[in-house]
């Protein structure tokens, strides 16, 4: 009571004391990078929040300038068009990335790949003019994506240089992590600045969240109802901590009423259909989560939640939703996971 008493005084500028400083306004922007709109809420000084804002839209432009599929003078279009020679990478952030990325390849067995690209493009959703190939035509994609043909020089720590070779005829395509990969670096931009608490909303269902609300209150995001994207069934608190989701809801076309998704399954090279319809992943490194996500997507409920079992090392959390509406979440997210209002009477089965 005291004590907010205090509070009140000091917010009319009365009184000022140790201990009870006032909540700054949050600086908030928003911009489109990645195909998507990204917004972010920083907690700072003025002068330092404003550099910060220059400062991430900068990273943005120059993450989005490499790793660009169709930009013709990106990292990544050089890589695919290089007709199997060697390239090296522009820096060694961007060769800690291509690591990160094919260990998370192998982890999953493949469930992700990122040379999965010729596939996505037949499909259509790189441009928007969405066909769906024949089955000839898939089986030919499917054989060309193979993460393990990839020859990536050995990661020899920030300091060294290196680069990548595809077999001809193969493209790779950051798709499935570079929204994460920015939450990381974007992140680690605000911690640099001294900044330590701000929300980074990266699009699509990929989030960083640095610290905690000003108050010492955890962060409270939503995760997307599949069925009602406009709604969230569930609640997650996060401090220090990334979230994402995949799910065919988010980008689709329908065909003589069958839907296709823009998650594909490196097996077939059609969209994954392994009977769920989001996967979210909490995990300290948006990069897992984004990879990740995708890669659960892919495995579906048995398979992903083995999967989790057998891979404490990778330090994530998960929940699922099927197509049939089944709620699943990780036993790691007690305490941190709630329904949200109009969705408290649903069952969410626990995964141990
Ligand atoms: P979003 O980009 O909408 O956040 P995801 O993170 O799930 O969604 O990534 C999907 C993107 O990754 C696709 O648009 C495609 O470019 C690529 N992709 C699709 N399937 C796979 C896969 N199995 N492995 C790696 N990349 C994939
Ligand atoms: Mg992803």
């Amino acid at each position: 009571m005291k004590n907010r008493l205090l509070c009140a005084l000091l917010a009319l500028g009365l009184l000022a004391l140790p201990g009870c400083e006032r909540v700054p306004d949050p600086v908030e922007f928003t911009t489109f990078a990645m195909d998507t709109v990204m917004s972010f809420t920083l907690y700072g000084e003025p002068d330092r929040t404003g550099s910060v804002q220059v400062e991430l839209s900068k990273q943005l432009r120059s993450l989005e300038d490499m790793l660009s599929v169709t930009a013709e003078d990106s990292f990544v279009y050089a890589v695919n068009h290089a007709g199997g020679a060697w390239v090296e990478a522009p820096d060694s952030s961007v060769l800690a990335l291509l690591h990160d990325t094919l260990a998370l390849c192998q982890a999953t067995g493949g469930a992700l790949d990122f040379t999965a690209y010729p596939a996505v493009m037949s499909w259509g959703f790189t441009t928007g003019e969405h066909r769906v190939p024949s089955p000839e035509e898939l089986e030919a994609l499917a054989a060309k994506i193979d993460y393990t043909a990839v020859a990536l020089s050995d990661w020899a720590g920030p300091t060294r240089r290196g680069g990548i070779a595809l077999p001809q005829g193969m493209e790779i395509d950051l798709g499935a992590v570079a929204k994460g990969y920015a939450g990381d670096r974007l992140a680690e931009a605000v911690r640099d600045k001294g900044i330590s608490s701000a929300l980074l909303d990266l699009g699509q269902s990929t989030i960083t969240a640095v610290g905690t609300k000003p108050g010492g209150e955890p962060w409270r995001i939503g995760i997307v109802d599949p069925t009602r994207p406009g709604s969230y069934f569930a609640v997650v608190e996060l401090a220090d901590m990334a979230m994402g989701t995949s799910g065919g809801y988010q980008r689709y076309f329908e065909q003589d009423g069958v839907t296709y998704w823009h998650i594909l399954d490196p097996d077939t090279a059609a969209p994954a259909r392994s009977g769920l319809a989001s996967v979210t992943v909490v995990s300290p490194s948006a990069l897992t989560c984004d990879g990740l996500s995708t890669a659960l997507f892919v495995m579906g409920l048995e398979e992903g939640t083995q999967f989790w079992r057998d891979h404490p090392e990778l330090d994530f959390e998960a929940v699922f939703v099927t197509e049939s509406g089944e709620i699943c979440r990780t036993a790691g997210l007690e305490g941190r996971f709630f329904l949200a209002e109009g969705y408290t009477d649903r069952e969410v089965t626990v995964l141990e």
